[in-house]
This record gives structure tokens, C-alpha cells and sequence, in this order.
């Protein structure tokens, strides 16, 4: 089956990681063998970006700048609306390629496809809406307003996890925006970042979008060094790791360049005693394991009133043992692999972790082994009774277990969901009002996302998404995200025959 996606999406057993939107470069940087998690196997190789490559392709985004710039931004947005029709026709394709690459369930591969094209749809309105303001001037005769300009080149680092929606959410507004956009995907997951250049080819083709608008750089963590130092991209767009975020943030800032950091989570939902526990249920056994514990916004810790701590976590062991663990391309599994082995020496140490540190295991974790887990990737979703100052409940660790612990008071509770280094997704199970508006007051969750009686994961692509604290404080996708790909210019005209200053200050000759 996956021989055919590949020759649907043009990948061949060797490939460029390099393109300026229609032409494939003559990779010369780092082979990369891309391999699936879910089997183990090799898929096809990608030959990543030299430094003269990277160079090369900055030049010929700059140039396309200068003429991308130029069209009307409603223009722009219809290359956007083509290319949401060429994902839509390719949905299943690139869905299956990136549930098989990435090791993510197909439901969720084509969540992540329909999530591209969910933006390309916002991004095509937006295209008619990027609205200044205007101000009244204190002078007379004299006018004053804002406009938004083009920035230049966005560059777009994207994680293993989201390997083909992260760039959607940049490269679609970015574009309507009127920036060009030069990507460099994950090391993990260069193929479905190749099959997404494949896809919009035709429309960069039949339009004749300037070659530069849409770059492609495959590469490992140095490519996307060249990016951070890289004073021809005034903006980058980091998702990963917060050590990432961290390092690519220092070295923009001293550059006095702009970044927009997505980084890592530490999500909690509170469950209170007037949660419904059912319903509970569902959100936070699909925030724990989906993804098998690989989203930014996956539940990592329950923080549960004390008077349904029992009967909530015995709902809990009880679902989790009903989990099916397997091939994420068989519906009929709800868990799949971790991303490599590296990761599942992460899960493991963890759990060692946890255990030095004091916490007990309600429901045991381990790798499984046996004909249906040859990849070596598969692994046990877990859970820990702890304390929340444990330094490994502070800590974001990239696989399904699940942290539970008990409070007794709310503001304690919101006290410990707020109390780690991370702040994207939060969420409070409730249906007491009180209790739902404390949690999205002022007072309450310190995270760029709170939701009530929903679980933390997932997000729809009209709100701005993004976190505080060593999330980065990005915000990216709906609302007015869009601005982060502008530059905001504010012009005054007089059209009177005078020329008063500002502040009634006095000038003459
Ligand atoms: P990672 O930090 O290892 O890598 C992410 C990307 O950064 C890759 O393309 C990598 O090559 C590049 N990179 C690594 N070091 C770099 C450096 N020093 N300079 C420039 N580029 C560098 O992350 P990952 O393992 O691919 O993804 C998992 C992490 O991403 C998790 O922490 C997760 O929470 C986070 N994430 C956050 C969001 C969000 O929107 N907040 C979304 C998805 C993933």
C-alpha cells in the first residue's frame, strides 16, 4: 500500500530535500534515511542541504520576494484557495503517508491533512481582512493611520509531530501576507514534507507564482542554525522542543530578528467534584494517549478533587486497559508507536524517574515486543500517582504517561496546574459556573490555551494557538495571528498648508 501513496506523491527511493517551489535542487548536503516507526522499515532516502544549497535557495526566495510582494493580496489568496483544493485531493494520500512516517493513527494523518486545509479556507478570507486602524490626528488637516506591510522571508523550523500542518499555519498566512516562506521540516519526517512540495507544484506552476515562494531545505538541527543566524529571514517560525526554542531564540534575539516560538507543553486538567466523569473521561484518555503522548498539547497530568480521586482513576486503569496497541493504519487501534528508539529510551527513563522520585504506578508501562512490534517503538501508555514538584512532573516528556495527583481546594489546584515551567494547554472539567470562570479569570490558568470540559489536546485552526512561559509566547494560526508575518508602519499625511508639529511645539525661520 505504501508504495503506491509514494508514487501518488512522487517520492522515489532517492529524492532532493531541496526546492525553490517547482525546480528540485541538486541536493549536495547529508543523506537522510527516512524509516517508519510503525514497521521498522526503511522507506527512501533524502538528500538534505549543503550550506551553498541553503544559500542558494535564500537567494532565490529574496528575489521572489520583491515581486510576491507586489501582488494584491486577494491574488495571493487565491494561490492559498488552489492550494487547499490540491490537498483536498490529496488527503488520503498525504494522510496515510503521514500516519505511516510519523507513526500518528490515520484518523489523525487525515485530521492533520484536513487541518492544512481548514487554514488554506481561514487564510483565503483573511486575504481580503488585513485591516489597520485609522487614528484621529491632532493636528488639522492632517490624517493618520496604520498599514501592514510584507516582512520578507518567513522561515519555518517544523517538529516531527505535526510534520506537515506546523508549515500550513506559517506558509499559509505567511504567503497571503505576502512573505515567502522557506521551510525546513523535521529530519524525522522529511518525506511528507517533500509530498506537500509535490502537491502544490502544479499551483505554483499554473499560476505562475514567483520560483522562491515556497523553499523547501531538508536538513538536521545545523540547517536550521543557518536559519536562526540568517539575517536575510527576518522572521522565524520555530515549533519544538523548548532547548530548541531556547537556542533559536537567543541567537534571533541577538540579531535583533524576529521569532515565533511553538514549544513544548505540560498540560493539565483539572477534575473537579462536580465534573461529569464520563464525559471526562473521553478528554482525558485521548489527551494522554493519542498521538501516543506526541502532541504539544498532550494531557500530561490530572489534577483530581480528592472526593473522586478513587472512583476517576479507577475509570481511568479500567479504560486504559481497553486500549488497543498497534499499527496506527489499522482503525482498530487507538495507540501507536513512539516517533524512534530514542524516544522510547526517553519513556523508559522516565518511568525510572518517576519511581526514584516517589511515584507509584497505577497501571505499569513497558515496550512491547512480538510480531505486531517489530519497529521496537511501540510502548505501554502509563500511569503515575505523584506529587506535581517532582522534577520530573515538571518536566515535558514526550510519550503517554499520564501524571495524577489530588488537591482539595480549587486555587490550590489552579496553583498546581500553573506551576511548571511550561504554559500551552489547560483545562478544567466542571459544571459548577463558579468553578469554570475562576479557572479562565486572571486569577486562574496561566496558559495561552484554557478550555472547559474539554480535554487539552486538539485545537481548532480559528484561535490563536500558542503558550506562555517556556511554550515562547508565539501565537500562531487564527484570530489576528497573522500579524506576526507583517510589519506594522504608521503614516501621518498632512494635507493642509501648514505644518504644525507634533506636541504644539514651535518652529520657525
Ligand atoms: P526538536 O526541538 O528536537 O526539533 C524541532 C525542529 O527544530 C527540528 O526541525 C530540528 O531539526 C530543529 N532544531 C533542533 N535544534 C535546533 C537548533 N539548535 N537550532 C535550530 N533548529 C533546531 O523537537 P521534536 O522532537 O521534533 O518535537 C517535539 C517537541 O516539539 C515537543 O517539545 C513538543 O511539545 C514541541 N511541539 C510544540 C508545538 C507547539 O505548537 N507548541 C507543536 C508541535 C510540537
Amino acid at each position: 500500500m505504501i508504495q503506491d501513496i509514494l508514487q501518488q506523491l512522487h517520492i522515489s527511493n532517492t529524492n532532493s530535500g531541496v526546492s525553490t517551489g517547482t525546480k528540485w535542487l541538486d541536493a549536495k548536503g547529508a543523506a537522510i534515511q527516512a524509516s517508519s516507526p510503525v514497521d521498522g522499515k526503511d522507506i527512501a532516502v533524502v538528500t538534505g542541504a549543503s550550506r551553498a544549497d541553503y544559500d542558494a535557495v535564500i537567494t532565490v526566495a529574496q528575489q521572489a520576494f520583491t515581486e510576491w510582494r507586489l501582488w494584491p493580496a486577494p491574488r495571493r489568496g487565491e494561490i492559498v484557495r488552489q492550494v487547499g483544493e490540491a490537498l483536498r485531493r490529496n488527503k488520503e494520500a498525504l494522510g496515510k503517508l503521514v500516519s505511516y512516517e510519523m507513526g500518528k493513527s490515520l484518523q489523525e494523518g487525515y485530521g492533520e491533512v484536513q487541518e492544512m486545509i481548514d487554514i488554506c479556507d481561514f487564510a483565503v478570507g483573511l486575504s481580503r481582512q488585513l485591516h489597520g486602524l485609522t487614528m484621529h490626528s491632532e493636528r488639522p488637516g492632517h490624517r493618520m493611520y496604520e498599514q501592514w506591510h510584507p516582512l520578507g522571508i518567513t522561515g519555518i523550523i517544523s517538529a516531527f509531530n505535526f510534520p506537515v500542518a506546523v508549515w500550513s499555519w506559517n506558509a499559509m498566512l505567511a504567503w497571503i501576507c505576502g512573505d515567502v516562506c522557506v521551510w525546513k521540516p523535521s529530519e524525522k519526517t522529511p518525506l511528507s514534507a517533500i509530498a506537500c512540495q509535490q502537491i502544490i507544484q502544479d499551483v505554483l506552476k499554473d499560476n505562475n507564482v514567483p520560483e522562491g515562494v515556497c523553499c523547501l531545505v531538508v536538513g538536521g538541527r545545523e540547517t536550521g542554525e543557518w536559519m536562526a543566524a540568517d539575517t536575510r529571514v527576518p522572521l522565524v517560525s520555530a515549533t519544538g522542543s523548548t532547548r530548541m526554542g531556547k537556542a533559536v531564540s537567543s541567537t534571533v534575539g541577538a540579531r535583533l530578528g524576529r521569532a515565533l516560538l511553538e514549544l513544548g507543553g505540560n498540560n493539565a486538567i483539572i477534575i473537579t467534584a462536580d465534573a461529569d466523569l464520563d464525559m471526562s473521561l473521553i478528554g482525558c484518555v485521548f489527551g494522554a494517549v493519542g498521538t501516543a503522548g506526541q502532541r504539544c498539547t498532550s494531557t500530561r497530568r490530572l489534577i483530581i478533587h480528592e472526593s473522586v480521586y478513587e472512583t476517576f482513576t479507577q475509570k481511568l486503569v479500567k479504560a486504559y486497559k481497553q486500549l488497543h496497541i498497534g499499527n496506527p493504519l489499522d482503525e482498530n487501534n487507538h495507540v501507536g508507536p513512539l516517533i524512534d528508539k530514542d524516544a522510547v529510551n526517553l519513556y523508559l527513563s522516565s518511568i525510572e524517574q518517576v519511581k526514584a522520585q516517589g511515584g507509584t504506578f497505577l497501571v505499569e508501562g513497558g515496550v512491547l515486543s512480538g510480531d505486531a512490534y517489530t519497529s521496537g517503538c511501540y510502548v505501554k501508555p502509563s500511569i503515575a500517582a505523584v506529587e506535581n514538584t517532582y522534577p520530573i512532573v515538571q518536566h515535558e516528556t514526550f510519550a503517554p504517561i499520564l501524571y495524577v495527583m489530588k488537591y482539595s481546594q480549587l486555587e490550590e489546584a489552579i496553583a498546581m496546574q500553573n506551576n511548571v515551567p511550561q504554559g500551552l494547554s489547560s483545562a478544567i472539567m466542571t459544571l459548577n459556573l463558579r468553578e469554570a470562570e475562576l479557572f479562565l479569570s486572571q486569577a486562574g490558568s496561566d496558559c495561552g490555551i484554557a478550555n472547559v470540559n474539554i480535554g487539552t489536546s486538539g485545537a481548532e485552526i480559528g484561535g490563536a494557538f500558542g503558550g506562555e512561559k517556556e511554550t515562547g509566547g508565539g501565537r500562531e494560526s487564527g484570530s489576528d495571528a497573522w500579524k506576526s508575518y507583517m510589519r506594522r508602519q504608521t503614516n501621518t499625511i498632512n494635507y493642509s498648508t501648514k505644518l504644525p508639529l507634533a506636541q504644539g511645539i514651535k518652529f520657525e525661520l
